[in-house]
């Protein structure tokens, strides 16, 4: 039923553009469209091609049995790949004389080129038709998605009796991936960022054995996968005791989320959210200190649309769910960034992640 809506939607895109056929390969949004559940892997070999009235899987044999039981009862027909799936996605191109085929942005060059040398149709690329589909949840994607929020913010509980001076920023990291994969997450949504002292001042930092020290402040970026569906958090802490500056990072950061949170809006453009957050640390003399965009949206994959940010282009509809996370980061000081995962709801926001967000100092 689910997959019918999104395929329907999807068709339409397919008639405005007067396209023939489409081929999907990017995972996010196989899964999305063919709402098929736990049966491709992130590596997984699978392409979808759909036109108006046709709407087929191809992949490989490792994938036969699962996606020949999720296929049952829905209007998805397999095809498993016998020689070369790219070979035989386009003899069935041929076949059905398609005169105008879409490729997804995301095919490498090289896919690219195959499959225009290869069939006769033109071939054009399209600007993500699913990837936009995916931008407003459904409910139940929504309450997947606040499930793995649940479980970040009790993996943060778990994690704050664990994070002392003397333990490296890789056990803290390695704690809170226990804890998520232990209670229910699939895998991760993505490695968890753990930042201590002047490494917390990078803002995507990767996880080292640096001890953390007495005075560190100690970035924790995260998120859990439930059912497909991403979260993504950040919470800083104080190893001991916060020092004036350190606090007064903090309080900044603390306000920009706050106030972006209370100021998000249903349709609102996205560029003025950024803006709010901007302002306010501008008015603290951080603006500089705000080294990327105020958020981005989350569902099937960790960074999805849309982008929340200076020039972003886009709106935030009632139905996406989107990240605010403000940070600042000082050169051998640090950073701070607190980051919470809202969704935008007919009279506001939404918020769904509800780990304690006051300076918490250990
Ligand atoms: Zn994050
Ligand atoms: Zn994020």
């Amino acid at each position: 039923m689910r997959s019918e809506a999104r395929l329907e939607a999807f068709r339409r895109r397919l008639a405005e553009s007067d396209a023939s056929a489409a081929v999907v390969t990017e995972i996010a949004n196989v899964r999305y469209l063919t709402g098929f559940e736990g049966v491709f892997d992130d590596m997984a070999n699978v392409a979808l091609l759909v036109t108006a009235e046709s709407a087929s899987v191809h992949t490989d044999s490792r994938y036969t049995e699962a996606a020949r039981h999720a296929a049952s009862g829905t209007p998805w027909r397999l095809f498993i790949q016998g020689e070369s799936l790219y070979a035989e996605l386009c003899d069935e191109l041929d076949v059905m004389e398609a005169e105008r085929v879409v490729l997804e942005s995301s095919v490498p060059y090289g896919r690219f080129r195959y499959v225009s040398e290869r069939v006769s149709a033109h071939v054009e690329v399209e600007e993500h038709w699913a990837e936009r589909l995916r931008l407003v949840k459904e409910p139940e994607e929504r309450e997947r998605i606040a499930r793995a929020a649940h479980l970040g913010d009790l993996a943060f509980e778990y994690v704050l009796e664990r994070i002392e001076a003397g333990r490296t920023e890789r056990d803290v990291a390695l704690d809170l991936e226990w804890f998520m994969r232990k209670n229910g997450s699939d895998g991760v949504a993505f490695p968890p960022i753990v930042a201590s002292g002047p490494n917390s001042a990078r803002p995507h930092a990767t996880v080292t054995d640096r001890e953390i020290v007495s005075g560190d402040l100690v970035k924790l970026d995260f998120g859990a996968r439930v059912d497909g569906y991403c979260s993504d958090m950040t919470r800083t802490v104080v190893v001991g005791t916060a020092g004036e500056r350190e606090r007064e990072l903090f309080d900044a950061v603390l306000e920009a989320n706050r106030g972006a949170i209370a100021a998000l809006r249903p349709g609102m453009p996205a560029r003025d959210l950024d803006a709010v957050a901007r302002d306010t640390l501008a008015a603290r003399g951080l603006d500089e200190a705000f080294l990327h965009g105020l958020g981005h949206g989350v569902g099937l994959q960790v960074h999805e649309a849309p982008r929340i940010g200076r020039t972003s282009e886009e709106s935030l509809p009632i139905g996406a769910v989107v990240t605010i996370e403000p940070g600042v980061y000082v050169g051998g000081l640090g950073g701070v960034r607190i980051e919470d995962l809202v969704s935008v709801g007919s009279d506001g926001p939404e918020v769904l992640t509800h780990a304690p967000k006051h300076l918490i100092e250990l």
